[in-house]
């Protein structure tokens, strides 16, 4: 009996393990969508603590080789700043993310995170070292408190309800059933979009990463939606290195640096207002926004006056 109980015994052990991997790696891959290619080489070290750097060095990279993706791009995020990336889709934006992470490679050029090539360390602790808040949240099917914690599963009651504070969904979970003990998901109870969101951040936030990476809804949500993310955002990216992959321009306006990606080189880089200023491409890209927001605000107006 005894034989046969502990290799069960460490079988659960194992699966318990891969499970939480691999479940990461499924919220990891809902953003990046993307199989894992690269592996830690002989006696890699974990990532040492840091304040949080992110550099990326004349990096070039390309799916294939035939195809250039990025052709050279440099930029450093300091300890705890923002730095926004737009452009047209398929520019390479989500291509940053990932090399960030370390999904891929480099083909040239380096990507660092407080000075350690990310190459030179153990995926584990550089995917540690990143929290991703992904555009589509899937929950799992248990309590919210699960779900906050999940990643955490030491974390005590009172560092759930300050995370689900600071992402401002405390208050909308003591209005439920069961307060942090209702289940939720597809065979609980449904969240909204932007709730499932803000339940997202709060899980980043119990994470405690020192980078972020907030990859930007693609599909407009509505205004009050927006503004509630919007919030638990600016909470969770205080005080850490945080990279925006903009795919609209709502999250860039506060951006300590904006750069435009096009031809996989940066295009323009700068402030918002600089940016505003100069009239370029993103001047450009602003305006279209604008004017589609005006829009649609105007199409709403005329519905609620009719
Ligand atoms: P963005 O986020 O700016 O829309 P991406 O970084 O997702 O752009 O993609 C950049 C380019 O790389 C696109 O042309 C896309 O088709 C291509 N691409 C993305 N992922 C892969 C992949 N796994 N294999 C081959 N090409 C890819």
């Amino acid at each position: 009996l005894i034989q046969l109980y502990l290799p069960l015994n460490m079988l659960g052990f194992v699966y318990r393990e891969v499970k939480q991997g691999l479940v990461d790696m499924d919220s990891m891959f809902t953003l990046l969508r993307e199989p894992q290619e690269v592996s830690d080489p002989p006696g890699a070290q974990p990532l040492p603590p840091g304040p949080g750097e992110v550099r990326f060095r004349d990096v070039r990279f390309g799916y294939r080789p035939d195809r250039a993706i990025l052709k050279g791009l440099s930029f450093t995020v300091p300890p705890g700043r923002t730095l926004a990336i737009v452009g047209p889709t398929g520019a390479g934006k989500s291509t940053v993310s990932r090399l960030l992470f370390r999904f891929y490679d480099v083909s040239g050029g380096a990507v660092s995170v407080d000075g350690h090539d990310v190459r030179a360390v153990t995926q584990e602790s550089l995917r540690a070292a990143i929290g991703v808040v992904p555009q589509d949240t899937v929950l799992f099917n248990d309590t919210i408190r699960y779900n906050i914690a999940y990643g955490r599963p030491d974390a005590t009651q009172a560092e759930i309800e300050e995370a689900a504070r600071l992402a401002q969904v405390h208050d909308f979970v003591l209005r439920l059933p069961d307060g942090y003990d209702t289940r939720v998901g597809e065979r609980g109870l449904k969240l909204s979009g932007g709730e499932k969101q803000r339940v997202a951040i709060a899980r980043t936030i119990l994470k405690n990463p020192r980078i972020l990476i907030l990859d930007e809804a693609t599909s407009a949500l509505d205004t009050r939606t927006e503004s509630e993310i919007q919030s638990a955002l600016r909470g969770v990216s205080r005080g850490r290195t945080t990279l925006v992959i903009a795919h609209r321009l709502s999250t860039v306006v506060d951006a300590d640096e904006i750069i435009v990606l096009a031809e996989g080189q940066v295009a323009e880089r700068g402030s918002h207002a600089a940016l505003l200023a100069a009239g370029g491409t993103y001047a450009a890209m602003w305006r279209r926004q604008s004017e589609a927001v005006a829009a649609a605000e105007a199409a709403a107006a005329a519905d609620l006056a009719a």
